[in-house]
């Protein structure tokens, strides 16, 4: 499982992004990270990463994370990313096997391979020689997608990726990380809103700078927390499923 305890992240412009959040994550479980715009849901898989000052800790099967970095694949929010870099679809998802690679060796046939059939998978066969920059929102988040598949990581961070991407590209990447999860995988997903969440998360962890709560989805969604995460009155017709 993963275990986060009490992490807690300033940013240098003294802006408390996340204030002692201790939360626990199983094994083998997809689960969705809840809140509103700047509630710290980039910052918590960055501090769980090591990615930002943080203090706190964060181990994963009982080892501090920074010790098996190898075994973390981590999607940042797109916004973030240069998609003009200048870099094919199978180069991109080649990148996926270097954490395992160490640090001489280069890709060779087996990585290739297994990057193709990451690509096969996301249904980008077709797109191994072109441009990342001529690629859709969605097709571009399914490379990214075939990239963690082929790094073959124990846990799994993605940051939105559903947003502003094609409904047949979600639905794609909805059907490998259930996938992922089944065959043991532990995996965390930022997502903006409440939409689909009964369909798609085991669990949820709600936050808003602090924890609000985390656990199973129709235990998490009560109308009080809903109200602590996203504020009074926010809600009027979210309704069931
Ligand atoms: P979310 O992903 O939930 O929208 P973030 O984790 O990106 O929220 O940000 C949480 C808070 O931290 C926001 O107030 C944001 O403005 C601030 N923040 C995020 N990154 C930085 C940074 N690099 N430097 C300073 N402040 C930051
Ligand atoms: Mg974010």
């Amino acid at each position: 499982m993963l275990e986060i305890k009490n992490l807690s992240v300033t940013y240098q412009n003294n802006v408390k992004a996340l204030e002692d959040v201790t939360v626990t994550v199983p094994s083998g479980k997809l689960v969705g990270i809840i809140g509103p715009n700047g509630a710290g849901k980039s910052t918590l898989l960055k501090g769980a990463l090591g990615m930002v000052d943080k203090s706190g800790s964060v181990s994963f099967n009982g080892q501090p994370i920074d010790k098996i970095q190898h075994e973390v694949a981590y999607v940042e929010q797109k916004g973030n990313l240069d998609m003009d870099f200048p870099i094919t679809v199978l180069q991109t998802v080649l990148l996926g096997t270097y954490p395992k690679l160490g640090w001489i060796k280069r890709p060779g046939k087996k990585e290739k391979e297994a990057a193709k059939e990451a690509l096969e998978r996301v249904g980008m066969e077709e797109f191994g020689s072109r441009q990342i920059s001529e690629l859709s929102g969605g097709q571009f988040q399914r490379v990214l997608l075939a990239r963690t598949l082929a790094q073959d990581a124990k846990l799994i961070f993605l940051d939105e990726p559903f947003s502003g991407i094609d409904i047949k590209s979600e639905g794609i990447i909805m059907e490998q990380l259930f996938d992922l999860r089944d065959q043991g995988k532990t995996i965390l997903i930022v997502h903006h809103d409440l939409t689909k969440v009964g369909q798609y998360f085991d669990g949820l962890i709600l936050l808003n700078q602090k924890l609000i709560a985390s656990g199973k989805v129709e235990d998490v969604m009560t109308d009080d927390n809903l109200a602590k995460v996203f504020g009074e009155g926010a809600f009027t017709d979210i309704g069931g499923n």
